[in-house]
């Protein structure tokens, strides 16, 4: 992509209210913009990372044995009020009248419908187990809109429900969904935990929690570096320093998290009130047993960046970057610079390799470097008077100083690589 003719510009001036790192850096590098708090718009570069991260939790979740499917965003009361929840989310749940009178919401979440669905499609125990996912957006009137993308009131979160037979049939879907949401994060980028943490209002059971470190984190977790064991502090008993209850010999730190998955066992708590039932090998009408599985999108991306920055911008990972590289022509654009600009960004697109081209010709050589380094492609390639005349450009890691200077031939190579 060509810069000078991509919908983009870095921004100088950025909302005073927006105190999170992961929204100032996002905003300023032009990634996303504020509509108003919690609520955000993707701009092309930042549709691109959101692009890559939806990409990953497709695969993981395929590779699950899960079918993606969409669910409706405006819900009507009636199928809230089968489980209570219409009054019970009334405080984090948009609820108002149509014009005709009729109470409708807008889902901050979907185990309700998904029940509803599920009576559709499921009989009996051969149609047992399956699961399904969506990647959608969800709307909660979150009190504290403060993070940045960590907490938006306008969200996209990839749900995945499960449906079983019988409590040991969940239990073995849930620890294969426990790997799939482990290999997403590190597959971003993240070292992340399992936390057990309440089952909230949907199970007694703990539910499991994937906290990753991070100043940035509204969570507080007990962890043990050690064996990693991790407890959302809501609902331990242990103290910073203590011994660590699984491995005894690691030592439990109190830090902050980033919530970025919340896997539950959900039994039958949505089943039994909408008569979401299957028959058994008798004949017999049994509840489905269900389980829930949540991944916050675009918390992920801000989590990313509260991760992966430094004081000039952002440092994506290779897997969600926007582009691989960022190919810079600095220097005074001269036709024949101009020229081999272009000769080394068509070889590049030719060989494969995500290139956003810097080809502007009014942005200095030092606004060049600036909004490079802020918007922060793993691979910064620059083309100037100096390389043109040997035939060479210089290469850069956005994360390394050193600067090599080289063939493009013998560069290629690093990115295919
Ligand atoms: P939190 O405790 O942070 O408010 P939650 O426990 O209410 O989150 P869940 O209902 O478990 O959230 O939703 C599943 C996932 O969706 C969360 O793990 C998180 O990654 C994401 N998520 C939840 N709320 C938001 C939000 N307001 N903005 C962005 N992502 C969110
Ligand atoms: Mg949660």
């Amino acid at each position: 992509m060509r810069q000078s003719q991509l919908f983009f510009k870095t921004q100088k001036d950025f909302p005073k209210d927006e105190v999170a790192v992961n929204a100032q850096l996002l905003i300023r590098g032009n990634f996303v913009e504020k509509l108003m708090a919690g609520v955000y718009s993707y701009l092309p570069l930042g549709w691109r990372v959101r692009q890559k991260i939806v990409r990953i939790i497709e695969e993981e979740m395929n590779a699950l044995g899960s079918a993606e499917i969409l669910m409706p965003a405006l819900h009507p009361r009636s199928v809230w009020d089968a489980t209570g929840r219409w009054e019970g989310m009334e405080k984090i749940m948009y609820q108002f009248k149509d014009h005709s009178g009729r109470e409708v919401g807008l889902g901050p979440t979907h185990e309700e419908i998904m029940a509803v669905i599920g009576k559709t499609v499921i009989d009996s125990y051969a149609d047992l187990p399956r699961t399904v996912y969506q990647i959608q957006t969800k709307y909660r009137d979150e009190p504290r809109a403060k993070s940045g993308l960590l907490r938006g009131r306008e969200f996209t979160m990839k749900d995945l429900y499960s449906f079983h037979t019988d409590e040991a049939s969940l239990a073995e879907f849930y620890e294969e969904a426990k790997k799939a949401y482990l290999k997403v994060f590190t597959r971003a980028g993240l070292k992340s935990y399992i936390t057990e943490a309440s089952g909230g209002d949907f199970t007694k059971e703990y539910s499991h929690e994937f906290m990753v470190e991070t100043d940035a984190g509204e969570d507080e977790t007990f962890l043990c570096r050690l064996c990693g064991f991790a407890q959302n502090k809501e609902i331990s008993k242990l103290k910073a320093k203590s011994n660590c209850p699984k491995c005894q010999s690691g030592v439990i730190d109190k830090v902050k998290t980033v919530e970025v998955g919340n896997i539950f066992k959900l039994g039958t708590k949505f089943s039994e009130p909408v008569g979401f039932t299957y028959k058994d090998t008798q004949g017999k009408m049994i509840p489905v047993v269900m389980g829930s599985y949540g991944i916050g999108v675009d918390r992920l991306m801000g989590t990313v960046v509260e991760v992966h920055h430094d004081e000039k911008g952002i440092v994506w990972p290779e897997s969600v970057a926007p582009f691989q590289v960022h190919l810079l022509q600095v220097g005074e654009a001269t036709p024949e610079l101009q020229q081999f600009g272009t000769n080394v960004y068509d070889e590049l697109v030719r060989s494969g390799v995500e290139v956003l081209f810097d080809d502007r010709t009014r942005a200095t050589t030092g606004e060049k470097f600036f909004d490079a380094d802020l918007i922060g492609l793993p691979w910064r390639v620059v083309v100037s008077e100096k390389t043109m005349v040997q035939d060479k450009i210089e290469l850069k890691r956005r994360n390394e100083t050193n600067v090599k200077v080289m063939k493009l031939k013998e560069c290629e190579k690093m990115f295919i690589e």
